[in-house]
């Protein structure tokens, strides 16, 4: 949860570090802050709120435009919701400012180490980021300062680096938090998430781990964490930005719901046209058990997946919750092919999992809304949902599309070509039945607000009924 972003380019660092906050606002956080280069003094200014991006677009008002900056969502992790706590975060000698996702598991480790005896003035890990770099800058270069911090670092980042010695430069480094690079023309944009990005973005890199870069204006360095120089390849950049608006609906959720029909006849039409990959197929026959990793919704969906894959394949498959499964893998047969299933493919506990699929030598098969996601780029086997970003925090869209391409899976290993109807005659169904939401409302609203619910089912609908 939570987002950066950062800019580097003409006169619009603020306008566009503040829009791009806004778009992240659908992931959750409680306090929001910048950064932005004051062109007169050369220095950082930074601005840092509890609460809403509102808020933070109204108390930096003020502000002239800057060539350069960062911003931050925030949810916090090391210490409780303050201003103080909120990022960026600097420095105990005021050198470094840092945003961060993520969590620092050794930051205690660090302080004491290499940290003794200064003050910070937070709770968060963050701090200890910026100020250990400070500490390490005080007798190497920065860029060697930098890479030994990210070497020491142990845990999961995403962070932008700003340095008041050189304020022409932003650094940005990556580890199991999402990290975004892209341009348009003379301009840099970074965003922990691609709906962040401007429609004029033209080029994308979606950093790996173990990354990081140095930004000056025209020049973009790239290094492996030990320091060595790496390219970054570019993608063409398509706007997702329209998916993602509410249109005329009262909110994301009901939008959602009602694009389930189209989403579930875009997964069957393009199953009907495009094979599932011959290699996936062999490695689902291959392996002698199915696992599925997944939390919250995406656990119900591997619920349902399992019987589809039961009956499918002949084999046992079996459904866990990462967040159990990170820290007590159950036994696992001889072959098995794994499969993570997640709406944004940055789910923190399905990267915990995967050093014990690596080290297993098994398959791995992603589930995701995101193809260009953290968990997609883990696995040897990817499948879109193509259900479009998923705004509201409840999954609707998201977990029917998940459903309706394990099925479509299942019946292609089976050949059975009428579960594609099938899925056909639901979609019009639905249609039909999600018509009459606004005739639903008040009787959903009486029922709600008297009344307890209690869902009933066995099998599938028991199923459901969790979801
Ligand atoms: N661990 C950091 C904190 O508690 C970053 C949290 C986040 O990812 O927003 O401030």
């Amino acid at each position: 949860m939570c987002g950066i972003v950062g800019y580097f380019g003409s006169e619009k660092a603020r306008q566009y570090l503040l829009e791009g906050l806004s778009r992240l606002e659908y992931r959750g956080y409680d306090s929001a802050g910048i950064s932005l280069l004051d062109h007169e003094t050369d220095r950082f200014i930074s601005v840092k709120t509890v609460g809403r991006v509102e808020t933070l677009i109204k108390r930096t008002s003020h502000l002239k435009e800057a060539q350069l900056g960062m911003g931050h969502t925030r949810w916090a992790t090391h210490g409780g919701v303050s201003e103080t706590n909120a990022h960026p975060h600097y420095a105990y000698n005021g050198r470094f400012i840092v945003v961060h996702n993520g969590v620092i598991d050794n930051y205690k480790t660090l302080k004491a180490d290499y940290l003794k005896g200064i003050d910070l003035v937070s709770d968060t890990d963050t701090e200890v980021i910026a100020s250990l770099m400070a500490r390490l800058a005080e007798k190497m270069p920065v860029e060697e300062a930098i890479k030994e911090t990210l070497e020491l670092l142990e845990g999961s980042f995403a962070l932008l680096i700003l340095d008041q010695d050189h304020p022409n430069v932003l650094y940005g480094a990556k580890n199991k938090s999402p990290l975004i690079l892209a341009s348009a023309q003379d301009e840099w944009y970074i965003a922990s998430d691609l709906l962040a990005l401007p429609s004029n973005t033209e080029q994308f890199h979606v950093m790996n781990d173990h990354t990081w870069f140095k930004l000056e204006a025209k020049k973009l360095t790239a290094y492996h964490a030990h320091g060595s120089v790496i390219d970054f390849t570019f993608e063409a950049f398509k706007d997702l930005g329209p998916l993602a608006e509410r249109g005329e609906h009262a909110h994301f959720m009901l939008k959602e719901m009602l694009e389930q029909p189209t989403i579930l006849e875009t997964l069957v039409h393009h199953h009907q046209t495009h094979a599932f990959d011959d290699a996936l197929i062999q490695a689902l026959k291959d392996a002698t058990s199915i696992e599925i990793l997944a939390a919250g919704t995406s656990w119900h969906a591997g619920l349902v997946g399992k019987h589809y894959f039961e009956a499918a394949l002949n084999k046992p498959a079996h459904v866990h919750i990462a967040s159990e499964f990170a820290y007590h893998p159950p036994f696992i047969s001889e072959k098995p092919l794994f499969i993570f299933i997640s709406q944004s493919g940055e789910t923190a506990d399905l990267i915990a999992c995967h050093p014990f699929i690596k080290s297993k030598k098994a398959p791995l098969l992603t589930l995701t809304n995101v193809p260009t996601s953290s968990l997609a780029r883990m696995a040897d086997f990817v499948l879109d949902l193509q259900a479009g970003p998923e705004i509201a925090v409840a999954s609707t869209k998201a977990y029917t599309a998940q459903i309706t391409l394990i099925a479509l899976l299942c019946a292609y290993i089976e050949q059975n070509e009428a579960t594609a109807q099938e899925l056909l005659k639901i979609a019009s169904m639905m249609r039909v039945f999600l018509q009459d939401h606004i005739k639903m409302q008040p009787l959903v609203k009486e029922l709600l607000t008297n009344h307890h619910a209690f869902y009933m089912g066995r099998g599938f609908d028991y199923l459901t009924g969790l979801e």
